[in-house]
């Protein structure tokens, strides 16, 4: 009925084997599926869900909305909630809710070759973006799991026309030096320039400050600066890693927990620019369940939520310092290479003999043991624990997990890692 059984690929168990669990329920840091095993959940549906599973708030938050209508298509009160929360927390000027991350990137390119007038956008090998045509260019996230072979040919997907794949200018992700070389020799044609902040879709991999300097210089080409927030906003703090790391982007896209678990992009920033946009500017981009107002109110819970408890991003971190710190051990124990890069919440544990935090481009990422990967991935599952199913991806932590789930997670790890081929338990 539906193709790979999935509605979106990063779903599938493609490259660990076996079958996808349908899950039947979630509460806290625990999913169901449909055969009543229940698991640790390290998904958290790819990112929105740092409360945790059905959390009471945002639970009756939603109950709250749905007794006056779930879609008007006219302007209503939580849509102007909601950007009035989100341009307090970033700073944004102006900001425009859609119902997906990919609109959101969507948009915000759209929007910045508006106001340019240029054609050109550059992006980064292995930085994932939604799945709009120009963006499936040496992508990352489910295309990287799935082609599974270092160094994708652009377009990253069939359908897309080498004429759309040639307006995306590509650069190595933490190269300087390239960014710069390749803004002097094209920068004047180049309307945006988009990048993850920190990268959660090739796994995790952390910017160096040099490159972050880098990425700000483009400005000064008129290129527009997007920092893709989908993934890190709100999650890695209140003002995502553009508040983490001090950056200044022209546009910010956000996704996944903006909408607490419920459909909702949103892209914002810099008045002049966004004014660009329909009906203020002449630049079309609409949605008709845009500010829908349960996703609305789901978006209103969480982001309030997090801004009452400003100390769970210390939460949040130390539990997944601990966890990384504890499968760097149990990996040491049983003689398995492994090196861990973690942001806040977000971690990857890249099945190579790397130091810790030097796996940093889509090539060093793609140099991972993924036969290692998928077997412990499968040992964890059996043991009930949730692994995202690939090694080409962050897992994420949230508010429910506690040193419960943290032991019961290790165990499974100790597990895992001695079950291997060249584990030596
Ligand atoms: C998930 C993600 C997207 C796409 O968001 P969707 O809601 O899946 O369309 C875009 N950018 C980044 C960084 C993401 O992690």
């Amino acid at each position: 009925m539906t193709p790979g059984g999935v509605n979106s690929p990063v779903r599938a168990f493609r490259s660990v084997g076996g079958t996808p669990r349908f899950i039947a329920s979630a509460r806290g840091a625990y999913l169901t599926d449909a055969d009543g095993q229940t698991y640790i959940d390290y998904i958290g549906s790819w990112g929105p869900m740092i409360l945790g599973h059905d959390h009471p708030a945002v639970r009756e938050a939603i109950a709250g909305a749905l007794g006056s209508g779930t879609s008007f298509g006219a302007p209503n009160a939580r849509e102007v909630e909601l950007a009035e929360l989100v341009t307090r927390l970033t700073g944004a000027e102006r900001v425009r809710f859609v119902s997906s991350g990919t609109e959101a990137t969507m948009s915000a390119l759209r929007l910045a070759r508006g106001f340019t007038g240029r054609k050109y956008i550059l992006k980064f090998r292995g930085n994932y973006h939604g799945h709009a045509d120009g963006l499936l260019v040496e992508a990352g996230s489910g295309l990287m799991t799935n082609a599974g072979e270092l160094g994708a040919a652009a377009p990253s997907s069939a359908g897309v026309p080498e004429e759309y794949a040639a307006l995306t200018l590509v650069s190595e992700y933490n190269d300087p030096a390239a960014l710069d070389a390749l803004m002097a020799e094209r920068g004047h044609e180049i309307a945006a320039v988009i990048f993850e902040p920190v990268v959660g879709n090739a796994g995790v991999l952390i910017p160096t400050p040099e490159f972050l300097t880098a990425l700000h210089r483009v400005k000064a080409a008129g290129a527009v600066l997007i920092a893709d927030e989908v993934m890190t906003g709100f999650r890695l703090s209140l003002n995502g890693a553009t508040g983490l790391l001090g950056l200044s982007p022209d546009l910010t896209c956000w996704g996944k927990i903006i909408g607490g678990g419920l459909p909702v992009g949103a892209y914002g920033g810099r008045a002049e620019i966004m004014d660009y946009v329909s009906p203020q500017g002449p630049v079309y981009q609409a949605g008709t369940l845009s500010g829908n107002p349960l996703a609305m109110a789901a978006g209103l819970a969480t982001l309030g939520a997090l801004e009452a408890d400003p100390d769970l991003y210390l939460r949040l971190d130390a539990y997944t310092a601990a966890l990384g710190e504890g499968l760097v051990n149990e990996a040491q124990a049983a003689g398995v290479p492994l090196s861990v890069n973690r942001v806040g919440s977000m971690l990857t544990a890249f099945f190579q003999d790397a130091p810790h935090g030097s796996v940093c481009n889509y090539a060093d990422a793609a140099r991972s043991d993924t036969r290692a990967f998928a077997a412990w991935f499968q040992t964890m599952l059996a043991r009930g624990v949730y692994w995202a199913p690939s090694q080409f991806e962050s897992i994420f932590t949230g508010a429910a997990h506690t040193d419960t789930e943290l032991n019961a997670t290790l165990d499974a790890a100790r597990a895992a890692f001695g079950a291997l081929p060249g584990g030596t338990l």
